[in-house]
């Protein structure tokens, strides 16, 4: 509830998050929302020792809320992480690395690049649900499966190619006639085998999936879905206005070029694609999403659950 468990505005942020006890103590409350509970024995009473640890009051073993978490070993303060995760979902497109790094004054763009990609890791619910099925009425919600291509005339960075890169995107269209949420993947190789396995992955079984008809498709009701072939494909031979096959995805397709131009600056290596496709499924899910500050609170929630990614990880070695 906003105001309760998140702020609602600027104003609120500043007065929750004035110190590192203020953001740790939030922290606490995320990680243990049931209460605390002793990773050794699971003891449930602790005291608060002067460094802000949780010392378990039956075993005496001592925690730290931030252990195992993207914020684990930071020399950063947490309220300067707090900063930087309500800039990135108060704005709607987020921020550049440059951006954040103006922003919040790092002495480096490397530091302001490695927290945006961290924080991307975050953006990644284990376990989320899957696509399609049906709504909160029951009714049967479809799902939209196509191919596009990002990149091509654009700059990538040396050593990457100058390639187009397939991305397979799946997105729900509901019994409304809406979009839903949607799934992005970069895709090995351009093609619809690459999409089936994309669809095992990410829909659910019995989903009506409607697709331009190519032929790996027709393999989909073997595998326990609908399979339907926009109409505009079956009705003639020859395809007028192949936007209209798979309205959906295309819509997806063109605002990832559009967020990559304007918030990116085309600034995306073909390795880190993947992190990105998730920053941008992450704000793309949440579009309707009034509360910017459920945002902070979901990603914040999740930043908690995710397990450190030192730098060395990020860029490989
Ligand atoms: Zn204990």
């Amino acid at each position: 509830m906003g105001g309760v468990d998140y702020p609602r505005t600027y104003q609120e942020f500043g007065s929750w998050f004035g110190n590192d006890a203020d953001c740790r103590e939030y922290l606490a409350t995320l990680r243990w929302p049931t209460g605390f509970e002793c990773p050794r024995c699971g003891h449930e009473q602790c005291w608060i020792t002067g460094r802000g640890l949780r010392m378990c009051r039956a075993c005496a073993v001592k925690t730290s809320v931030t252990a195992g978490t993207i914020f684990h070993r930071s020399h950063t303060p947490l309220s300067t992480w707090f900063a930087a995760i309500w800039m990135i979902t108060s704005q709607k497109n987020g921020v550049s690395a440059q951006g954040l790094q103006d922003a919040l004054g790092f002495g480096s763009y490397e530091t302001a690049w490695a927290w945006l990609h961290k924080l991307r890791r975050a953006m990644v619910r284990p376990g989320r649900d899957l696509l399609g099925g049906t709504d909160r009425q029951g009714r049967p919600v479809g799902v939209e499966l196509d191919q596009s291509f990002l990149g091509g005339r654009t700059p990538w960075k040396p050593g990457s190619g100058s390639a187009k890169v397939p991305i397979t995107i799946a997105v729900e269209r509901t019994a409304a006639g809406r979009l839903g949420r949607a799934r992005l993947e970069v895709a090995s190789r351009p093609g619809s085998k690459d999409m089936v396995d994309f669809a095992r992955e990410v829909i659910t079984p019995g989903t009506m999936i409607h697709t331009d008809g190519a032929a790996a498709f027709l393999s989909l009701p073997r595998l326990g879905y609908g399979h339907q072939v926009s109409p505009s494909t079956q009705n003639s031979l020859r395809v007028e206005n192949i936007d209209a096959v798979t309205p959906g995805p295309h819509l997806v397709s063109s605002l990832l070029k559009r967020w990559t131009a304007g918030t990116l600056h085309h600034n995306l290596s073909r390795r880190h694609l993947p992190y990105y496709l998730d920053e941008f499924t992450f704000r793309f899910n949440r579009r309707n999403s009034r509360a910017r500050g459920m945002l902070f609170y979901r990603l914040l929630q999740q930043a908690v659950e995710t397990d450190p990614h030192p730098l060395k990880d990020l860029t490989g070695g």
